[in-house]
């Protein structure tokens, strides 16, 4: 439909805003915090939130933390979070591979990823390697890299230590390992890095899409199963549930798909010429930042 998004800028607004909705899912980097740095009033605006018997869940697709690493940055920010609240796209996928995909509990996942990812799958008692595989290769060496049969899954994220050993493990286990299944957290082209934006954990993926010539599940926003796990783990009602981001090709997509009201805030990457743009997915509301809603704060 060709209606434009609504501006929230008054008390009013906020007011019958908030009213709308039980459930808000707050996407994370751009819109609670950049990098390590809090959005300004962003505490007080959740707190009133709260106060109000509002449900709040953070959807993050940064694979890089566990749960509990962003419980202890929440904390760090001085924002009260559980990790019951937080669902990232690590998260998602070792819910996924237990609960959807019945892993057999036999089987190892071969990680192209960081820590969060690994400890997530061993929270759902899927065992990790992989990790171990930083050491470089040469042609000589190349040949001890074979499937492994315990191999069940590749699942590949964010990883600051890729090397060719692992992208070869990964790689070998995709083509010649039969039903090993291939899963990615997030498909995000770029991370945003403070100063700059960097290769993101779509980009590390597409060396192994390129050399499989395989297609992942991938798991984050804006696909589907980062938001069947959502619905399904906290029993949302679309229709009294908002979505807020600010990434329109992201966080606004996966609210729109998944049936939710949408809310873009101009804190991250979008700017109010990107929301009001006919070519971009469009939220139902945009306000400057989510520390605004502080404004209702008693
Ligand atoms: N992936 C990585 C590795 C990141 O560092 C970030 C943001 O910092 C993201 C994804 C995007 O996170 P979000 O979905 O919270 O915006
Ligand atoms: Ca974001």
């Amino acid at each position: 439909e060709a209606t434009a998004p609504m501006r929230l800028s008054t008390r009013g607004d906020y007011e019958s805003f908030v009213d709308r909705f039980d459930t808000f899912l707050f996407d994370c980097d751009g819109v609670i915090w950049n990098g390590t740095t809090l959005v300004d009033n962003v505490p007080a605006a959740l707190d009133m939130l709260r106060r109000r018997g509002k449900r709040l869940v953070f959807v993050t697709n940064n694979s890089a933390k566990s749960r509990r690493d962003y419980v202890a940055k929440f904390a760090r920010l001085g924002i009260q979070a559980s990790a019951e609240e937080i669902f990232s796209s690590a998260y998602a996928t070792a819910v996924y591979l237990r609960d959807v995909a019945k892993f057999d509990a036999g089987k190892k996942a071969y990680v192209v990823g960081g820590s969060g990812i690994r400890q997530e799958l061993e929270d759902v008692g899927i065992a990790a390697i992989g990790h171990e595989d930083t050491d470089s290769v040469s042609l000589e060496t190349l040949q001890d890299v074979v499937p492994n049969p315990n191999v069940g899954a590749v699942v590949c994220g964010i990883d600051y230590d890729i090397s060719y050993r692992k992208l070869a493990n990964a790689h070998v286990n995709l083509v010649h390992n039969g039903d090993c299944l291939f899963i990615a957290t997030n498909d995000d082209r770029t991370l945003p890095g403070g100063k700059h934006m960097y290769p993101g954990a779509g980009s590390l993926l597409s060396v192994l899409t390129h050399s499989t010539q395989r297609a992942p599940l991938v798991m984050g926003k804006p696909n589907a199963p980062m938001m069947e796990c959502v619905i399904q783990r906290f029993r949302l009602d679309p229709a009294r549930t908002c979505m807020v981001g600010d990434r329109l090709d992201t966080d606004i997509l996966f609210g729109i798909s998944g049936g939710l009201s949408t809310l873009c805030v101009l804190t991250g990457v979008a700017d109010e010429a990107s929301v009001l743009s006919p070519d971009t997915p469009c939220a139902t509301y945009y306000m400057s930042s989510v520390g605004d809603l502080s404004a209702l704060a008693p």
